[in-house]
């Protein structure tokens, strides 16, 4: 017998409670009681989105709403700076190509953070760039980006900034208003700790003003027929009710637990888990690791698409492997949505018995020991600063 647990960069696990709510029964959506659970919903994502501009959601997953930041902002020919240094910031670059976007590729080595005066500077040399694509964790890689610089560099131009913030909401700070973000892009399957199938997009006030200049074709992901509906607490098309339902019972419980507290918990754990692989003698991969997830080089002489493999077959624990030129070199725990300490010790422990399996000698608790000693450490930190 093995449990399921999963330590995926989306979908993660879930609460009962959403579970539970996903599974009531069907409510017609053009009724008060589901335009109540809407009203709600769309309220608390301008929350966790910390934003008081309008954020819309689509019936789909989070490339849904990377694409309808395209779609709805540019026209056929625009130009658009789009940051690459994995495999969602190349996701910007084919979804810009798709749409006829002439691209300007600030592209990076996997593992890199972009330094934002690579982004000064592109927007120096190409001042018609009608915004900038960014990745504030990129999945692939592990990698956070400094969002606050990056925002006071395109602030100064007349681009605007878009965030694909489909991992990183929840497990990164994000203050879409005060850091000068136009438009975040994310999904439900990962921080808001949802089922995947839903996408969502704020929409701030210098990218509404390029919604009815755009001419690239749109119909279903059209942001003006989106925020017009919002308007009047509406979708434009049959939402998907249970998972709204759903959504409402997660955003319930991360507004009592407190953005802050969100983020700061997805730090602490973030830390625990870069302790435990080091506590084994490995090396993080991401020269600015992330707080949704953790990569790790995988040892000389261990297969890591093999490791993963039996983790997940031996143990039921699911990490994800590399992507694309990564594969079989890295290994990527998660730390993000539905997760405590104790997750992070079965982690660490689920990692220490699959290494000595899989021909990589380790002292056996030397990765729990060190993210228990990392959440100490942390916790007399935050008892002595009160
Ligand atoms: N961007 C990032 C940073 C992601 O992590 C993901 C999902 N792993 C996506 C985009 C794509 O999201 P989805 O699979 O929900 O379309």
């Amino acid at each position: 017998m093995n449990k399921k647990r999963l330590f995926t960069p989306g979908p993660v696990s879930i609460p009962p409670e959403v579970s539970l709510k996903c599974a009531e029964p069907i409510l017609h959506h053009r009724t008060p009681e589901f335009q109540k659970i809407l009203k709600g919903v769309l309220e608390d994502l301008q929350y966790v989105f910390q934003t008081s501009e309008p954020v819309v959601l689509f019936a789909a997953s989070g490339t849904g709403a990377m694409e309808a930041s395209v779609s709805n902002l540019l026209s056929a020919g625009d130009k658009a700076i789009m940051i690459s240094a994995g495999k969602f910031g190349e996701r910007w670059i084919e979804l810009g190509k798709a749409y006829g976007v002439e691209c300007v590729v600030i592209e990076l080595e996997y593992g890199q953070a972009v330094d934002p005066q690579q982004v000064e500077t592109a927007l120096k040399e190409h001042p018609d760039a009608k915004a900038v694509y960014a990745t504030l964790c990129e999945t692939s890689t592990a990698t956070r980006i400094d969002l606050v610089a990056l925002g006071n560099v395109v602030r100064q131009s007349d681009a605007v900034l878009v965030v694909d913030a489909v991992s990183a909401l929840c497990a990164e700070e994000l203050r879409t208003d005060e850091w000068g973000i136009d438009v975040v892009v994310s999904g439900s399957q990962k921080g808001l700790m949802m089922p995947p199938g839903l996408a969502f997009i704020s929409v701030g006030a210098r990218a509404q003003k390029l919604l009815g200049q755009s001419n690239l074709p749109k119909y279903y992901f059209s942001l003006e027929k989106a925020l017009k509906s919002r308007e009047k607490t509406d979708t434009p098309f049959t939402p998907a009710v249970s998972l709204v339902k759903g959504l409402g019972t997660a955003l319930q419980l991360i507004r009592e637990e407190g953005i802050e507290n969100v983020w700061k918990r997805h730090a602490v754990l973030a830390s625990a888990t870069r302790a435990g692989v080091q506590g084994l003698g490995l090396e993080v991969f991401s020269q600015a690791p992330s707080n949704v997830v953790t990569a790790f080089n995988v040892p000389e002489g261990v297969d890591g698409a093999g490791l993963v493999k039996w983790i997940r077959d031996k143990l039921g624990v699911s990490f994800a492997g590399g992507q694309g030129s990564l594969k079989g070199k890295i290994v990527r725990v998660a730390h993000l949505g539905w997760v405590d300490e104790l997750d992070i010790y079965q982690a660490m422990s689920a990692l220490e018995i699959a290494l000595d399996r899989n021909g990589y000698h380790v002292e056996f608790g030397a990765a729990v020991r060190a993210a228990e000693e990392a959440i100490a450490a942390e916790s007399a930190a935050s008892v002595e600063t009160g």
